[in-house]
C-alpha cells in the first residue's frame, strides 16, 4: 500500500459513481476477523458503499502510534 492511498483514505472522502463527485464518506464496521477488520465507506450524500479497506493488526498500531490521543471520531465499536 502506498503513501498516496493512505492519505486518501485519511481524508475521509471518496469518488461515488453516483454522486459523479469525491463524496464524504462514512466509515463503518463490517467484519472482524483475527488478523484484520474490514471497513465500508458508505457515501454520505446517497448512502451507497463506495469502497472497503482493510485494517490489519499492523497498520493499527501504526495508526495508534502516530495518533495516540485523538479520539475525536472512533466509531470502532468492541464487540
Ligand atoms: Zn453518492
Amino acid at each position: 500500500m502506498s503513501q498516496q492511498q493512505f492519505e486518501n483514505f485519511t481524508a475521509s472522502s471518496l469518488y461515488c459513481e453516483k454522486c459523479k463527485a469525491a463524496m464524504p464518506v462514512r466509515e463503518r464496521l463490517l467484519l472482524i476477523l483475527p488478523d484484520k477488520e474490514i471497513y465500508d465507506y458508505l457515501c454520505t450524500g446517497c448512502g451507497s458503499s463506495v469502497g472497503q479497506r482493510e485494517v490489519t493488526a499492523g497498520d493499527k498500531m501504526m495508526a495508534q502510534a502516530m495518533a495516540p490521543q485523538r479520539r475525536r471520531r472512533a466509531p470502532v465499536q468492541r464487540i
